[in-house]
C-alpha cells in the first residue's frame, strides 16, 4: 500500500473573513489542474473560519483545526470540543504544535488526552513532533520520547506524524535535506518497532518550507507531505508547493 501524501497549512492566529481569497485562489488553482492526485490538500484556519471554509461547496480543499480541547463537553468556558469541529466540517486536528507545547504547557498527558477525544470524534488527527535547537545532538531521543507518548489505543489509520523542527519554524532555517530524509527514516523505524505501527503512517516534514525548497523536501524518499506555516497564507506559494505534487 501506498503512503498518502499530504499538503496541510496552518494558518495559526492568522485570518479573517476576507482571508476567503486566500482559500478560493488554491482551490480555484486545484479545479483547474485536470491531472489526477491522491494528494490531500488541508487547510487549518482558526477556528472563526471553519464553518466558512468547509461550506464551500465543489472544493477540493479539506479542513482542519490547530487544537482541541480533552473533555467531549462540560463546563470548560472558552473551550472547543472535537465533536463541535467535526459537526463544523472539519476532518483533522493539529495536536502537539510545539507552540501549544511553548506557550499553553501543553504536556504528554494532555495531549494524549486531546488525540482520544479527537478521535472518538473521527478527526484525523496530525501529531507534530520536534526538537529544540539545544536537543538537536539527543534528537533521536527526544524524538522516540515524544512519539512514545501517544496514547496506546490509537487508530493508526487516522493519524499523521509532522516531524517539525522547533529551531526551524519560522525562521527560514532547515536542516540539510540528507538530515530530513534521514530523520524521517529513523521516525519511521521507531513507530515501526517500538509502536508497532504500521509501516504506511505518512510522516510529513514542517518547518520553514516555502516554495524554493519544497520540491527538493518533498521528493524525499521518506517525507510523505509537507505542514506549511507561513506560506500557507499566500495562495500563489501555497498553490507551488502543492503544485510539486500534481
Ligand atoms: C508551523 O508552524 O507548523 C510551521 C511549519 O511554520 P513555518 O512554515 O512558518 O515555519
Amino acid at each position: 500500500m501506498k503512503r498518502t501524501k499530504f499538503v496541510i497549512g496552518n494558518w495559526k492566529m492568522n485570518g479573517l473573513k476576507s482571508s476567503m481569497n486566500i482559500y478560493e485562489g488554491v482551490n480555484k488553482h486545484m479545479l483547474s489542474n485536470k491531472k489526477s492526485s491522491d494528494l490531500n490538500v488541508v487547510i487549518c484556519p482558526p477556528f472563526t473560519l471553519i464553518n466558512l471554509f468547509s461550506s464551500k461547496k465543489t472544493s477540493k480543499i479539506m479542513i482542519g483545526a490547530q487544537d482541541t480541547h480533552e473533555k467531549e463537553s462540560g463546563a470548560y468556558t472558552g473551550s472547543i470540543s472535537s465533536q463541535m469541529l467535526s459537526d463544523l466540517g472539519a476532518g483533522y486536528v493539529i495536536i502537539g504544535h510545539s507552540e501549544r507545547r511553548q506557550y499553553f504547557g501543553e504536556n504528554v498527558k494532555l495531549l494524549a488526552d486531546k488525540i482520544i477525544a479527537a478521535q472518538k470524534a473521527d478527526l484525523k488527527v496530525i501529531f507534530c513532533i520536534g526538537e529544540l535547537k539545544n536537543e538537536i545532538k539527543n534528537r533521536k531521543s527526544v524524538l522516540r520520547k515524544q512519539l512514545k507518548s501517544l496514547p496506546k489505543k490509537l487508530n493508526y489509520k487516522n493519524i499523521i506524524i509532522a516531524y517539525e523542527p522547533v529551531w526551524a519554524i519560522g525562521t527560514g532555517l532547515i536542516p540539510s535535506f540528507d538530515e530530513i530524509n534521514s530523520i524521517h527514516l529513523s521516525i519511521r523505524d521507531i513507530l515501526k518497532y517500538d509502536l508497532k505501527f504500521s509501516k504506511n503512517v505518512s510522516i510529513l516534514y514542517g518547518g520553514s518550507v516555502n516554495p524554493k525548497n519544497a520540491s527538493n523536501i518533498l521528493s524525499l524518499e521518506n517525507v510523505d507531505g509537507a505542514l506549511v506555516g507561513g506560506a500557507s497564507l499566500n495562495s500563489k506559494d501555497f498553490s507551488n508547493i502543492i503544485d510539486y505534487y500534481t
